[in-house]
């Protein structure tokens, strides 16, 4: 199994070899600037004592406060949570907002926890990390497994340690406390944007104006992504859960597939479609494909019969660098996570903004703001793809980290 901080570090050796970057701004960028691992006792509903393990990474904050999510998965381990970390960093400086990179996990599977188990788990793991979170320091959001709910348990347990509310501490609440309109659809929003932005340009000669697109993961992400699409008149014929993939070659009601996931909380079972794996849903011919579940999906096992023409990577590292290669010479344009998916960190943003200012932005200020940084960012990368001949991550590395390297010679001037 590929290790997710091993793809990360090699994906930073590349991009710092092509920009020349400063070895000291490398060393520094190798390691975490802090990892907080935490036992999480809970008393289970049959009173018997359970033990799990909890991460928070604070990778680095040259830009601002720590920024990122916290996934309850049963996979969920250190070295996942340090990549996800370091691809933060790389997000929020792609993104161009005044976040640093940070993350936090659980080893579990939300799925068996009762509600009050759940919230136990919560309140206990941010009693622990409490004295190293704060609205200026490390602000938490929702990731794989964790919703609103969640963020607001956090708020309300920091508050107990803080002496007082700060709705700032984190971010992806429920709008009723202080949570941002259009938060929980930013992440899609922002990669629709830039698939809207390739459909039109015609960058990629061969994607028709209304693409055949497959979809895996049908959660926040992926299941939004669905919508916009449908909404855009594309034509979406596969959709996939952990549960079941399902396929229609006429393309997916996708309204009936989110009414239906909403009832029975699987993709199991739907019918009138043909059901598929995980592994052929990937290897489908469409124009696009975009994964939105977990990472290290594409590998070297499977880049080869990979046939969309382009990938709007929705999930966190679902490509790895082998598979990169493999795409790349096989001419496949793959839009990279630390843009595709950063609409949902910029209107995390947002939010925590519209908390300190004491504001609150209708929904059409968010996406038009959300749109206004997302595209240049992407022509700015596809600009650099193109002058410097590399491939659309790495440029987007690049980008990101002549952006870090700059701010950490602000600071050491300051100090000197
Ligand atoms: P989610 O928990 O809402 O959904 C995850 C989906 O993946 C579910 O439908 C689940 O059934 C599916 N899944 C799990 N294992 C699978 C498997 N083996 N094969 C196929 N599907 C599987 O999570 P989400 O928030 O939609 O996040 C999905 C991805 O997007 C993650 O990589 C996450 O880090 C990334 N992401 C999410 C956001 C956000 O704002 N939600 C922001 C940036 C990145």
């Amino acid at each position: 199994m590929n290790n997710p901080f091993q793809n990360a570090l090699q994906q930073l050796e590349k991009s710092a070899k092509i920009i020349n970057l400063d070895m000291d701004v490398l060393e520094l960028l190798k390691i975490p600037d802090r990892v907080l691992q935490v036992k999480v006792p809970v008393k289970m509903d049959n009173g018997k004592l359970t033990i799990f393990e909890g991460f928070r990474v604070q990778y680095n904050n040259w830009a601002g406060p720590y920024k990122g999510g916290l996934r309850y998965f049963p996979t969920v381990d250190l070295d996942e949570v340090k990549a996800l970390a370091f691809w933060m960093t790389i997000k929020c400086s792609v993104a161009g907002i005044p976040m640093g990179g940070g993350k936090g996990g659980i080893t579990v599977n939300p799925k068996e926890l009762s509600v009050g188990e759940l919230e136990r788990l919560t309140k206990t793991f941010v009693r622990m990390i409490a004295p190293n979170i704060g609205a200026r320091v490390d602000v938490p959001a929702p990731d794989v497994y964790t919703n609103s709910q969640i963020m607001e348990w956090l708020v309300d347990e920091y508050a107990k340690f803080n002496g007082q509310e700060d709705l700032a501490v984190t971010t992806g609440k429920p709008l009723s406390r202080g949570g941002s309109e259009g938060r929980d659809r930013a992440t899609a929003m922002g990669g629709f944007y830039i698939l809207q932005k390739l459909v039109e340009t015609r960058f990629i000669a061969s994607l028709p104006a209304q693409p055949i697109i497959a979809i895996q993961g049908f959660g926040n992400a992926g299941s939004v992504m669905a919508e916009l699409c449908c909404a855009a008149g594309y034509k979406v014929v596969a959709v996939s859960d952990s549960s079941a993939g399902i396929y229609n070659e006429q393309g997916l009601d996708i309204a009936k597939v989110v009414e239906y996931k909403k009832s029975t909380g699987k993709l199991a079972g739907f019918s009138g479609v043909k059901d598929i794996s995980n592994a052929e849903l990937l290897e489908l011919a469409v124009d696009v494909l975009v994964p939105a579940a977990l990472e290290n999906q594409i590998t070297i096992d499977n880049a080869n019969q990979v046939k969309a023409r382009l990938i709007i990577e929705l999930a966190n590292g679902p490509i790895t660098p082998e598979a990169d290669e493999i795409l790349a010479k096989n001419g496949i344009k793959s839009v990279p996570d630390v843009l595709a998916n950063s609409g949902g960190v910029t209107v995390s943003y947002f939010e925590w903004l519209q908390n300190i200012e004491g504001s609150h932005w209708t929904e059409e200020q968010v996406f038009a703001k959300l749109k206004e940084l997302i595209v240049p960012a992407f022509l700015n990368i596809w600009q650099m793809h193109e002058e410097k001949k590399i491939d659309l991550r790495t440029a987007a590395f690049c980008l990101a980290l002549s952006r870090l390297q700059k701010l950490w010679y602000d600071a050491t001037m300051k100090l000197n």
